[in-house]
């Protein structure tokens, strides 16, 4: 049998990936043997695919020949670049990386210098003859090692990570010295003797000075990595499978703590924020990669299209080597051409030469998004099915964040201020640890995030709160990136917040703010105020790359997208949002008016009295014919589907005493009978039982009175010269003579209104689908409607037997024990629900192969349940307002 291939040379002379690749490589190591194809300069190097992660985890040891392979390569890059692994004279050093197929940020282990003994130490200094950037790099190794490879791999919690912090801290007090950088060489020295010390004492064993052992261990430690608690965290929340590994790469190390001329940064090729076509990022002279993206010391800008207000008089890039800086443009161009997309990339200066660690597609909130990809279909770098493609939910939706309003937000009360590293606006309670973020937003309280920095240890809190605030980092630091790639809220790097986590506070200058204090924040400037300010939903209509975008996305469309709306004010938004109709007109809530509710109870209450349950009834008749009215005229010509009354009849009924006490005195029916019909038409679960058509079969009057009310709307508009499309649905049908009883009844409305009218109205007859055996007599029900709309939220509660409104408690279960992996209220449960839907739509087909097939439950408005009814040949979806965009964007794609 033939061996698998674990390893994949790089930069050396043959080049052996690509992204092809992607699921052995992970995202780095395809990207890097990317780059090297199109000769941008890449430190020699190889990586080990997934599968030996995946072999590992499962096997506890590497697969057989391996390890050889690894010497094989290690071996050529010795070769190309005059050196060893293990040399006392001219030592190679490693970075050993994680790299999943989907970037998972920060959320596996990195360790660099690996390698340095107090043998290659030696060799190292003599190389280079810089004494103090060799016992930097020792010192990194040794607090990198020891808290990735000594520590976590092993289960090991003993905080030494933060001892070395600490120790380093109050070594900088003492001298009176700001950045790590200005420690002196015997400082350095002292220091990592000292962690040494540290790491005997904690870890009860020697940091080990044979530079293979630092090599295995490393390796295993990043493919235990993939297992770590905040690895599986992220992959929760992004629905990434446990089963793909992590790739690990290993790469020479170029040095950018090597002095002056030596540096390290981290970039966008376009502004991740807005958009811009300019190289957006940050840069630190005499540093290691970790130090830009760690927060410990502030990053300067690039150049000029980079600085903010804290950055704006420290030196650019572009100004101190701007050789470089005009490579680093080449290079965007270069990989913009190659990739069709913006790039996130990491680059090191080793003595004034360039060296590219890294590069992927970038993450950026919804406006940036979607200018670069009008700009990049602009210039036919990505054609228009790639342009739809390019644009995700998520980022949509983050246009639409809401805002505050701006006169109250200009007499707000400014807290502080910060770096503007996630758009939009957000209120909350502040809390100080991702614990309390988790526990309160558990009870529904509204929570934002205060922390000096974050760190992927605190994403389980980061993500269940409404926005993030920290006292350090900058624009690419932890926060930043995860807010952004989240479109969630954030501000960073508020340098003048001092937070004490004890006593749970924070100060910003002579400002407090306690634990539980509301507050609120402005993403796109920076700013957080005190208390909580009113949130305004977006105008997206004015914005015009949104225009823009939606005019593309529609010409792509593949199946119709309608809002579900009950009044004029959402019909209007609807439309305003891209509606091409109404799919779903809830009626229930037009009886709840203080007008109306007591012609609905009066009816109710007089059930055995045809004659007083009928007057009461047609009391409504002109308050709805006015609904409908209203809302036919604001559509027309598109359609919409008016739903007869649905919900169980005792929800309509009085609850408190006061309302008891008025109906009794309206239908002169004593409080007693009025109780006694409550309790008689209450159900234990109400959403079965005695609702949807079988309301309008015990009550005919009602069907009858909302059919008029349609048809005579219907019928003004037509004489107004308006063509209103009135589709008439039929709730909770489940077998074909409750739908022809209705349909009867529907018909004879309508013969009497064109009768009266002298004209004929172009109306729909069609029911939902809402119940299993609804599904399976779909043929039937087909051969006498005109359309068809799953009721999913129903269907869903009845194919499972949950009860929809109960169910969230034993779904958090489901979900924790692996039972259900999403909530199938949520995202269409595709297996048995979608398998009931597959069924009607075929048999329904079947016999009437034009009938109109529509979604209009909540389902309507998620991404994947959208693609399932794209692929099942809907005519359209229907969801709210405000999802409608995000239907729009899935139904072009
Ligand atoms: C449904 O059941 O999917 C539906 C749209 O109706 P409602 O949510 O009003 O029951
Ligand atoms: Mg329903």
């Amino acid at each position: 049998m033939r061996q698998s291939k674990y390893i994949y040379n790089f930069a050396l002379d043959d080049v052996e990936g690509s992204k092809t690749l992607i699921h052995k490589l992970g995202g780095k190591g395809a990207n890097l043997a990317e780059m090297c194809s199109l000769k941008i300069p890449v430190p020699p190097g190889f990586t080990i695919s997934t599968e030996v992660c995946i072999y590992y985890l499962k096997n506890k040891k590497f697969p057989k020949g391996f390890k050889k392979s690894v010497l094989k390569s290690i071996k050529k890059i010795e070769n190309k670049l005059d050196c060893k692994f293990g040399s006392n004279k001219r030592p190679l050093l490693f970075s050993v990386r994680s790299g999943a197929r989907q970037s998972m940020p920060g959320m596996m282990e990195t360790v660099l210098n690996v390698g340095l003994t107090s043998e290659t130490l030696l060799g190292l200094i003599q190389q280079t003859k810089d004494e103090k950037f060799v016992y930097d790099s020792y010192r990194r190794l040794i607090m990198m090692y020891s808290d990735v490879v000594m520590e976590k791999a092993n289960n090991i919690n003993c905080g030494i990570r933060e001892n070395f912090e600490s120790i380093m801290t109050q070594k900088k007090k003492t001298l009176n010295i700001v950045n790590d950088s200005d420690l002196s060489i015997n400082e350095l020295k002292r220091l990592c003797k000292v962690f040494k010390k540290e790491v005997l004492i904690n870890l009860n064993t020697e940091f080990p000075d044979d530079p293979y052992d630092q090599l295995w261990s490393t390796i295993k430690a990043v493919c235990v990595s993939w297992n770590g608690f905040r690895a599986k965290q992220y992959r929760k929340i992004e629905n990434i499978p446990n089963d793909w590994g992590t790739a690990v790469t290993i790469q020479s190390m170029v040095f950018g703590n090597m002095g002056s001329q030596s540096a390290t940064g981290v970039a966008f090729t376009r502004n991740p924020t807005n958009g811009r076509n300019q190289i957006y990022g940050e840069w630190l002279p005499n540093a290691q990669g970790e130090d830009v993206v760690a927060g410990i010391r502030t990053p300067f800008p690039i150049n000029e299209a980079s600085k903010n207000a804290l950055t704006k008089h420290k030196e650019t890039l572009e100004f101190k080597f701007p050789k470089i800086y005009n490579d680093l443009l080449s290079i965007k161009k270069t990989l913009e051409q190659h990739y069709r997309n913006m790039q996130d990339i990491e680059f090191t200066i080793q003595n004034g030469t360039l060296w590219m660690l890294q590069t992927r597609n970038g993450k950026r909130n919804g406006q940036a998004a979607i200018k670069i990809s009008l700009e990049l279909f602009e210039s036919n770098l990505i054609n228009q099915i790639e342009f739809c493609n390019s644009i995700s939910p998520k980022q949509i939706e983050e246009v639409m964040h809401p805002y505050f309003n701006p006169e109250k937000e200009r007499h707000a009360k400014i807290l502080g201020a910060g770096l503007p590293a996630g758009p939009g606006c957000a209120v909350g309670r502040a809390v100080f640890s991702p614990e309390k973020a988790q526990a309160w937003s558990a009870k529904k309280k509204q929570v934002i995030l205060v922390r000096e920095e974050t760190s992927p240890e605190d994403i389980h809190g980061m993500h269940v709160s409404n926005a993030i605030i920290t006292s350090r980092g900058g624009m690419t630091s932890h926060a930043a990136l995860v807010a952004r790639g989240w479109g969630k809220c954030c501000v960073v790097g508020c340098s003048d917040m001092i937070i004490d986590y004890k006593s749970k506070k924070a100060s910003i200058k002579n400002k407090t703010i306690n634990e539980g204090d509301w507050i609120s924040i402005n993403g796109t400037s920076g700013t957080i105020y005190k208390d909580k300010l009113d949130l305004i939903e977006t105008e997206i209509d004015k914005n015009e790359d949104f225009n823009k975008l939606f005019n593309i996305l529609k010409r792509n469309q593949k199946i119709g997208v309608r809002a579900n709306a009950d009044n004029i004010q959402d019909a209007q938004k609807g439309l305003q949002m891209g509606a091409q109709g109404i799919g779903l007109c809830r009626t229930e809530h037009m009886f709840f008016d203080p007008d109306r509710i007591n012609e609905m109870r009066k009816m109710i209450v007089f059930r055995n009295n045809i004659k007083m349950r009928r007057e009461s009834v047609m009391q409504l008749l002109p308050l709805q014919e006015l609904d409908f009215y209203s809302i036919l005229k604001a559509m027309a010509p598109y359609p919409v589907t008016i739903r007869l009354l649905d919900p169980p009849l005792h929800e309509f009924l009085p609850q408190d005493n006061t309302q008891l006490k008025n109906l009794s005195e309206l239908t002169g029916i004593s409080i007693d009978t009025i109780q006694q019909t409550v309790i008689q038409l209450h159900e234990n679960n109400p959403m079965l039982g005695h609702r949807g058509c079988r309301l309008g079969i015990s009550y005919p009057e009602i069907t009858e009175m909302q059919a008029s009310a349609i048809l005579n709307a219907s019928a003004k508009l037509i004489k107004e010269g308006i063509s209103p499309m009135p589709e008439i649905m039929i709730p909770l049908v489940s077998s074909i003579n409750e739908f022809n009883h209705q349909k009867k009844l529907i018909k004879n409305c309508a013969n009497i209104v064109e009768k009266k009218n002298k004209i004929k109205i172009d109306y729909k007859i069609g029911t939902m689908i809402e119940l299993p055996r609804a599904c399976l007599i779909a043929d039937k029900i087909a051969a006498s409607a005109d359309f068809l709309s799953f009721g999913t939220n129903d269907l869903t509660q009845t194919t499972f037997g949950f009860s929809r409104d109960d169910v969230s408690g034993l779904l958090n279960h489901y979900n924790d024990n692996g039972i259900l992996v999403k909530d199938p209220f949520q995202s269409l449960d595709i297996d048995g629900v979608g398998k009931l839907i597959e069924i009607a739509v075929q048999r329904s087909r079947s016999v009437n192969s034009k009938i109109k097939i529509g979604i209009c439950g909540e389902h309507g408005g998620d991404p994947n349940s959208i693609n399932f009814f794209k692929r099942k040949s809907f005519d359209y979806v229907s969801c709210s307002p405000f999802r409608v965009p995000i239907a729009i964007l899935c139904s072009s794609k």
